[in-house]
Parts: C-alpha cells; sequence; structure tokens
C-alpha cells in the first residue's frame, strides 16, 4: 500500500518531494482534533484571532520566492507567475483580515416594535479543499475567511500541488494554536474522506463532476457547502470593438497560467463583420508566446499540469478539428506535458471543446450575425462564471452584459469586480460563493438577536 504522496515536476518530470498520506482511517480523528480546538479558537474575539494571523503576512513575504519556486515545479506556471502569485498573498494578506473583520462586525435592523442585532458566529469546523491551478492563492482565500470567522479548518490541498500547500498551512501553523488548522494530505480519497466526516461547512475549488459528489455527500446530513466549480466563460465581440484590445483580451485571457484558470476565456464569439480581422489579431499574439522552461524568465506559457490535463485538451482539440473546425494556428505535436497555444475558428456547440471545461491554451472562435444570436450562444451552457463583452459604444456594450447569464461580467474588461466584490458564479458554477463582505459572511453562522423597542 502506498504511504506517501509523491510531488512530480510537469516539465522536467523529476520529483520534486514526497509527504506521508494521511491514512484515511485518522481523518474523523483529525476532525475530533479541530472540534477540539475549536472551543478556545471561538473564545477569543476576532481581533485576537487578527492579531494572531497577522505576522504571518511578513513571514509569507520573506517566504514568496520559495514558495513561487515549489509552486512552478509542482504544477509547472512560469515561476514569474508563480512568485507574482505569493507575493500577492502575502502582500494582501493584512488587508484581507481587515475586510474579513469588517465584513464580520454586528449589523442592526430595526422596525417600529423590535430592534435586532445580526452577530456571525463561527459554524464550527470548516474542510477546505483546494485546486491546484492557484495552489495559494485558492488556498489562502478558503483559509482565511473561515479562521477570522472563529472556525477551526481542516485542509486538503490537491495530489497535483501538496507541497507549496504543505509550507504554506506550516507557515501560517507558526502563529495559530494547536489544532486550529491542520492539513490533510492526498487525493480524491483523503478528500472524499473528509468530506464523509464531522465538518460543519466544506469550501471546495474544482471541478464540477467532483462538486456535484461532494454537494450529495454534504446534502445526506445537511453539512453547508461553498462551491466554486470553474466554467466555460464566452466573450462576445462586438462589431464595434476595437479589435487590438479585444484581441489582447481575448489571447491573455485564454493562453494565461496555460488556460488552467477557471475565468479562462473558454468560447469566443465574433461577429461576422470583424471576423477575420480580430481572428488574425488573436492569431498574431498567440504567435508571440513562448513555450518553454517554467523557470525561465522569458518563457510565457509552461507545460499543462500534468499528463491527465494535456490529453483532455488534445482531446478536445482534435475531436474540434475532426469535425470541421478551422485551424488557424498551433497545434503542432509538443513533447511533455506542452500544449501549444491554439487558435480554432469555425467551431459550433455540438463540439465537445465548446460545452466541457477545456483547462488548456486554446482559443476557440465562432461567428454571430446579431446580438441575440450572441447572447443566445453565450447563455448557452450550463456554466455562467465570468462573461465579457468587447464593444466602442459602453452602452450598447453593457446592455449586452446585462443579458449574460453569468455571476460576473466585465465590459470591455476581464469578469473580475472591484475590491470588496464577491466572486461569484451563477448556474453551475458555484454553489455560494466567496469573497467581498457578502461571501466572507458565508463562513460564519448569522444570528438576528431581538430585543423589544422601548
Ligand atoms: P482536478 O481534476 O482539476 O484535480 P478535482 O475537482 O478532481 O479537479 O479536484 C479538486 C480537489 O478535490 C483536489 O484537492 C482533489 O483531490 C479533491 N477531490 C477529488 N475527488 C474528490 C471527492 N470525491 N471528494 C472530495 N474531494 C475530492
Amino acid at each position: 500500500m502506498t504511504t506517501s504522496l509523491l510531488s512530480v515536476n510537469p516539465f522536467s518530470h523529476a520529483t520534486v518531494g514526497s509527504l506521508p498520506l494521511t491514512p484515511l482511517s485518522e481523518i474523523p480523528a483529525i476532525v475530533g482534533r479541530a472540534r477540539l480546538a475549536a472551543g478556545g479558537w471561538k473564545s477569543i474575539s476576532v481581533t485576537e484571532r487578527i492579531a494572531c494571523l497577522k505576522p504571518a503576512a511578513a513571514r509569507l513575504k520573506m517566504e514568496a520566492a520559495r514558495l513561487g519556486g515549489l509552486s512552478s515545479a509542482e504544477m509547472g506556471k512560469p515561476l514569474v507567475e508563480a512568485i507574482g502569485e505569493a507575493n500577492y498573498c502575502a502582500d494582501g494578506f493584512v488587508a484581507e483580515l481587515e475586510s474579513i473583520a469588517a465584513a464580520l462586525q454586528p449589523f442592526m435592523r430595526e422596525d417600529e416594535r423590535t430592534i435586532s442585532t445580526i452577530h456571525f458566529e463561527p459554524l464550527g469546523v470548516v474542510a477546505a479543499i483546494t485546486p491546484w491551478n492557484f495552489p495559494i492563492l485558492m488556498l489562502q482565500q478558503s483559509v482565511l475567511p473561515a479562521l477570522i470567522a472563529g472556525n477551526t479548518v481542516v485542509t486538503k490541498p490537491s495530489e497535483v500541488s501538496p507541497l507549496v500547500a504543505h509550507e504554506y498551512y506550516a507557515i501560517l501553523n507558526e502563529f495559530l494554536p494547536k489544532d486550529v488548522l491542520i492539513n490533510v494530505t492526498g487525493d480524491g480519497a483523503q478528500g472524499k474522506a473528509l468530506v464523509a466526516s464531522n465538518v460543519d461547512l466544506i469550501v471546495f475549488t474544482g471541478s464540477r463532476t467532483t462538486g456535484a459528489h461532494i454537494a450529495a455527500a454534504a446534502g445526506a446530513r445537511l453539512a453547508r457547502v461553498i462551491l466554486e466549480l470553474g466554467g466555460k466563460d464566452p466573450l462576445v465581440v462586438l462589431d464595434d470593438a476595437d479589435i487590438a484590445s479585444a484581441a489582447d483580451f481575448a489571447a491573455r485571457n485564454s493562453f494565461r497560467n496555460a488556460g488552467q484558470v477557471c475565468v479562462s476565456t473558454e468560447r469566443i464569439y465574433v461577429d461576422r463583420k470583424v471576423a477575420r480581422a480580430f481572428e488574425s489579431a488573436v492569431v498574431e499574439r498567440a504567435a508571440l508566446l513562448k513555450l518553454g522552461d517554467p523557470a525561465d524568465p522569458t518563457t510565457s506559457i509552461g507545460p499543462m499540469s500534468s499528463a491527465r490535463q494535456k490529453s483532455l485538451v488534445e482531446r478536445h482539440i482534435q475531436g474540434a478539428l475532426k469535425d470541421g473546425a478551422r485551424l488557424l494556428f498551433g497545434n503542432r505535436t509538443q513533447e511533455g506535458n506542452f500544449v501549444e497555444p491554439t487558435v480554432l475558428a469555425g467551431v459550433n456547440h455540438s463540439m465537445e471543446i465548446m460545452r466541457e471545461e477545456t483547462f488548456g491554451p486554446v482559443a476557440c472562435i465562432m461567428e454571430f450575425d446579431s446580438i441575440d444570436q450572441a447572447v443566445s450562444l453565450a447563455n448557452d451552457s450550463p456554466f455562467g462564471l465570468g462573461a465579457a463583452v468587447f464593444g466602442a459604444d459602453e452602452s450598447r456594450a453593457t446592455n449586452v452584459a446585462e443579458r449574460l447569464s453569468t455571476g460576473m461580467v466585465g465590459v470591455n474588461r476581464g469578469c473580475g469586480g472591484a475590491e470588496g466584490c464577491p466572486w461569484v458564479g451563477a448556474k453551475q458554477s458555484g454553489v455560494g460563493f466567496h469573497s467581498g463582505v457578502e461571501g466572507h459572511r458565508q463562513f460564519a453562522q448569522f444570528r438576528v438577536l431581538s430585543k423589544k423597542k422601548s
């Protein structure tokens, strides 16, 4: 029986390191330890919890290069981007703690007879099951709101990037009381066992299939869930769009992190009148990208995170080509886990590549003849995470954006909102959500305390 989890570099295929697998039989006891620790952690104030965690920011900053190096080695993203992610988490750490504390401040509501205060209490033990594509950021976004709300947390990071998660967890644990944050190492089996254990909230970011399994398992005992389940984000390019900026966005958002981003542009709908110009502009940009060693600072695209991910992306591309898509750029056979940035036109919704999440460096372009058709194509998906609309007439573009059935939509920009906005999916892209005042509060139990008005 395997007792350790090996982390393998998807570029060099060398072993990055290994960690002991958490035995499945130990998981209920681990959750039990977290529950015991919950009493003490809950008894201190939000301000004290913040004071406890704040010094971790400086330690994370000090270790950003090492954390970034591990992340890049484990999942293949360019080192510069991986260190950037670690620095972003360290730099934003204290502000994030403070915005969580602000969201958890009690507030009042009153009418003629009653005065009520809404308090935010801990839920108990939170399980955080996180992915490999932003292995530090996703962990931080799941763990901090849970901890500051007074819950104890058991994490189960992705088996693709266990070492960076373990190091992040170790840094936070330099400052936390014992058993307030416990890490479980393993794959889906450990995740499943954690979901089946006595946890009060499961926070999950990952695939729709796994999300459905988790929702079913949690539903059986009415445990709460926050599920962020990826997307198939559309980009709509209207006939008056600035072609250069629409193509900049399309290329950046289709190819960044080798397309392994939940809000990657996965479907592009372009007005037939500007389709040729837009296609050539995207191809031009794809041709500038350099595949290579993630450690080389000139590399723009590293390998896919795993052979499994590469074969999924290739299946989507080859399936589309077989069914009549036109290859505008890319798709040359690559060594190892690399997939060349690929631009396809003439795609349609009967193709898997326009229906299922690809999570690869592919731009798929389909033409439309009317705005109604563009809206109906963009909305023809069970996913509903992000979207973008590009058009020079901002009110016309906004009108199109308002008709899209996603949780987030950007006009002439990406879908992420201003500071303090929630990160939220519609339809099957999410159940519950995180970030912003409303998101932070989902990690807590609302309690309404009412008195008679004198
Ligand atoms: P991916 O295929 O991209 O790794 P998954 O959704 O399968 O995405 O995995 C995301 C996270 O969920 C990982 O930490 C993984 O180990 C975990 N996981 C996989 N299957 C299950 C499951 N049945 N229950 C709980 N967690 C799971």
